[in-house]
């Protein structure tokens, strides 16, 4: 009880949010690498509430410190500026292992990096795992999935990747990371659990990270036209000046938001299922849909602009969550509004702070 108040104390008194109180043996010493970045600062914020010591390890390529900076100081939280491609010697009991860009314009800015973070950095985490027996989970992607000819992706559905197109530097990494997963399981006896996330949005996304919907949330608040890049371009441009229709050349993803992710991966982390599981929202909607969807939901007056599909962009992407439900009992909960809703309000802030601080 002594302990419980103490802990109570310390949230109220230097204003963290409020964290529980756990006994020894059910605090863990977690680790999570990429902890700055936008999904691992949110799971950062979940395992220190439920009472957790966490160790965030970030080289800040495209994380920052404010993300989890209202951590700083607590007995519970380190932060080490560390880059996971050089080993890392510390004692900890679970690895959420995050660590790589995921925007494919981060992830293209250097690719020879970005194959490193998910080579060499899964080697390292993974020996380190080894080494003090601690459960790794791997941040895996639907992009193991390339541009998929099967639809919705189930995880038995090997893939369908370009080896040498411009997202191969990530793709491959991660396939390679989960390789790398399986044979230190079965070689090591390393616990391993590997998520493989789909489409997440939600705050603290990077405003100009080029995805499509923190691009979109950007571009209506600035009465900027919306971006959308379509699939058969051609084709697409000739019947609407024909028939003056979209028609279905539209590419779909499905976006689930950040808690609900945050809540699967804990989830996995603590499960006995070592094979890959899919965590995403199943609900599909053509870029074009989600363009209309964020301007209404923005109140802007932007145009939609049509561009030409990116290179070797996934046309088709949806996660069948069948084996999530079954074995976790996840699904997401989040309404694609109400998350957009909230993404929305943190850009305008972010937006706002941006402005206040040029005039200081
Ligand atoms: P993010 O870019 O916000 O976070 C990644 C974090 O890793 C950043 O803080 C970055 O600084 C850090 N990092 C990168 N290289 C590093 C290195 N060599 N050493 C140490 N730190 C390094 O991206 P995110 O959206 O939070 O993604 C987190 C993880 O989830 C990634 O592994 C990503 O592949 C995976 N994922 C994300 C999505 C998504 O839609 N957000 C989808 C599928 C998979
Ligand atoms: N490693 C690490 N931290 C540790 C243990 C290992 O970063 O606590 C790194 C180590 O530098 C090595 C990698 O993980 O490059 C793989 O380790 P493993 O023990 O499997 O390989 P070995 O050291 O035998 O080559
Ligand atoms: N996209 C778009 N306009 C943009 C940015 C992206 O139409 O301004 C498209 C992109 O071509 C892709 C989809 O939106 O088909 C999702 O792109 P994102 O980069 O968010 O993630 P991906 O799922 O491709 O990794």
């Amino acid at each position: 009880l002594r302990e419980k108040i103490r802990d109570l104390e310390q949230s109220f008194s230097q204003k963290y949010p409020p964290v529980k109180f756990l006994s020894e043996k059910d605090r863990k010493r977690i680790l999570i690498t990429g902890g700055a970045g936008f999904v691992g600062s949110h799971l950062t914020d979940k395992l220190m509430m439920d009472g957790h010591e966490v160790t965030v390890v970030d080289n800040f390529f495209t994380g920052r410190k404010r993300n989890v900076e209202h951590w700083i100081g607590h007995e519970n939280f380190e932060l080490i500026n560390h880059d996971v491609v050089e080993p890392l010697y510390i004692e900890v009991d679970q690895i959420y292992h995050l660590a790589s860009p995921a925007s494919p314009p981060n992830y293209m800015y250097n690719p020879i990096k970005t194959l490193k973070t998910n080579t060499i950095g899964t080697l390292n985490m993974l020996g380190l795992a080894k080494r003090v027996g601690a459960r790794l989970l791997l941040a895996s992607t639907s992009e193991v999935y390339g541009d998929p000819e099967v639809h919705p992706q189930n995880e038995e559905y090997w893939g369908h990747v370009n080896p040498i197109g411009p997202r191969a530097c990530y793709d491959e990494g991660k396939r390679v990371a989960e390789t790398m997963c399986y044979a230190y399981m079965k070689q090591e006896g390393v616990e391993v659990r590997v998520a493989r996330i789909f489409n997440t949005f939600g705050s603290r996304m990077h405003m100009n990270d080029g995805r499509v919907v923190s691009n979109f949330i950007l571009q209506a608040l600035q009465g900027e036209p919306l971006t959308v890049r379509i699939y058969h371009f051609c084709t697409f441009i000739r019947r609407l000046r024909t028939s003056g229709v979209y028609g279905s050349g539209a590419q779909t993803r499905a976006f689930q938001y950040v808690s609900d992710l945050v809540n699967g991966l804990v989830l996995l982390m603590n499960s006995n299922i070592s094979s890959p599981v899919n965590l995403g929202n199943p609900e599909e909607h053509t870029i074009l849909e989600f363009a209309r969807l964020i301007k209404s939901l923005v109140v802007s007056r932007s145009q939609i602009q049509f561009l030409p599909e990116a290179q070797d962009d996934p046309q088709r992407r949806r996660p069948d969550i069948r084996k999530a439900k079954m074995l976790l009992g996840w699904e997401p909960v989040v309404p694609l509004e109400e998350g957009l809703n909230k993404t929305i309000q943190y850009f305008s802030r972010e937006l706002e702070h941006q402005a206040n601080n040029q005039y200081i």
